[in-house]
């Protein structure tokens, strides 16, 4: 069984004090670092998948690439100009003039050499022909006459405007380090290597479900009491977002059957198990009880808004494999939801997945209007980043702010991030954010 013990969940202290927001980020970063050193391969699953290069982006490189070539492969020219021996350059207004004896193109070389007193007409990416090492770009020349090219000395130091073999990158030497999330440049770098496949951390397959006997699925008409299940589809997106594998295990009832049946067989089937709902003080206790059963999970209180009740920890062996399923018990408000999963469960998906960078930056803004805030806890506030017109960037928040009214988080393109000791905000102060556009 995994030790929980420094951040021991079940403690008492944990139960009647609230959880530090970093407090509880450590926790769970210690416990699936755990997790994987247990795998040994660098993520949780320890699987490797080589997928080709136009399948790869968002997989995460499981092993460093390293460069089969020099880049660039040789010397070539870094603009359109003339390329000569700079051994001719002096610090001086001098005009020196240089006879053209022919044209280099990428992908055309030059074949010959170039002496004293000659140079090549040459084009970006085009090789630098033998007895030349510097290029002077064609705006600073003139044309001497029709076969000849001026240009003042001090326009060009020697060795200038070339690039040299094996200058961004050596033949052996990684290309891009395992951990990456892959991007497009990444993808773009690795085919600039020659390189048509990568070794990739398998997808982690993730869970999800929704819990409450509130909740009915959409197509179906609401009942006294009822409502819609939203949480699922905000966390298939957000899940999609980090290209995972979703499981969809669809709506529980409140019932401790129905629950530790949806449980066990949710993380039979996934890495990790994620559910909405259900861990709120008032029903705390009754998903406590199951979780006793299937693993080693704790009831957090966090110092936060939204999102104070949260669940964490393992499901013991379910899989066929004998593998541990992490479990995140997210609150059942629709906001709280993707504040818990933007504190707490993204970076820790990303880091089982193998990824070595899994925090997101942060910028600061000026808060537009005041912004009233309790010391005590953290807080996530949803809000558009704009621009004021003396061209700082500003932050309004977007209404409401409610854990329920979703319409602040859809409206909105970042969190303003209050810190746990802040007090009130006063317009023009500046303030933390962290920007979501495309992440949450
Ligand atoms: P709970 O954490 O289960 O007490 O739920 C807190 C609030 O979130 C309640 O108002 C629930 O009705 C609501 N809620 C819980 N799960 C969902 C869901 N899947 N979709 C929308 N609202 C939910
Ligand atoms: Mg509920």
């Amino acid at each position: 069984m995994t030790d929980l013990k420094h951040h021991s969940p079940n403690s008492p202290i944990l139960l009647t004090a609230s959880l530090h927001v970093d407090e509880a980020r450590k926790a769970i970063a210690n416990l699936v670092s755990d997790l994987i050193q247990e795998a040994g391969k660098g993520n949780l699953t320890g699987d490797i998948e080589l997928v080709d290069l136009d399948k790869a982006i968002d997989r995460i490189l499981a092993e460093d690439l390293l460069s089969p070539i020099d880049v660039p492969a040789a010397d070539n020219s870094a603009m359109d100009g003339f390329a000569f021996d700079g051994n001719c350059l002096g610090n001086c207004e001098d005009i020196v003039t240089l006879r053209i004896v022919g044209t280099a193109y990428a992908g055309k070389p030059f074949i010959g050499s170039i002496g004293a007193g000659e140079c090549l007409k040459i084009m970006t990416g085009a090789l630098m022909p033998h007895g030349c090492d510097t290029v002077i770009p064609q705006e600073f020349t003139v044309p001497a006459d029709e076969s000849a090219v001026s240009f003042k000395q001090n326009q060009v130091k020697r060795e200038e405007n070339r690039r040299l073999r094996g200058e961004d990158l050596q033949i052996g030497k990684a290309a891009i380090a395992a951990g990456r999330l892959l991007r497009p440049s990444d993808l773009g770098l690795a085919a600039s290597l020659g390189v048509a496949t990568l070794k990739v951390h398998r997808r982690l397959k993730v869970a999800i479900l929704s819990s409450g006997d509130e909740l009915r699925p959409l197509g179906q008409a609401l009942d006294a009491g009822s409502i819609y299940d939203s949480n699922r589809y905000s966390l298939s997106g957000l899940l999609n977002r980090l290209n995972l594998e979703i499981i969809d295990c669809g709506i529980v009832r409140d019932d401790p059957a129905s629950l530790k049946a949806a449980f066990i067989d949710a993380a039979s089937k996934a890495d990790v198990l994620i559910s909405s709902g259900g861990v709120s003080v008032g029903e705390a206790d009754f998903t406590k009880q199951i979780m006793q059963e299937l693993g080693d999970v704790g009831f957090w209180k966090i110092a936060m808004r939204p999102g104070r009740p949260m669940a964490f920890g393992i499901l013991r062996s379910v899989q066929p494999s004998g593998r541990k399923t992490l479990f995140f018990g997210l609150p059942g408000n629709p906001v709280a939801v993707m504040v818990t999963f933007y504190q707490f469960v993204r970076s820790a998906l990303l880091q089982l997945n193998g990824a070595s960078q899994t925090e997101l930056p942060m910028t600061q803004a000026i808060a537009e209007a005041p912004i009233r805030k309790k010391p005590g806890r953290t807080e996530f506030q949803r809000a558009i980043l704009g621009r004021g017109v003396d061209g700082k960037p500003t932050v309004k928040l977007t209404g409401s702010q409610g854990a329920g009214i979703l319409r602040s988080m859809s409206e909105a393109n970042c969190f303003v991030i209050l810190p746990h000791d802040q007090g009130n905000v006063a317009a023009g102060d500046w303030v933390d954010v962290a920007l979501f556009d495309g992440l949450l």
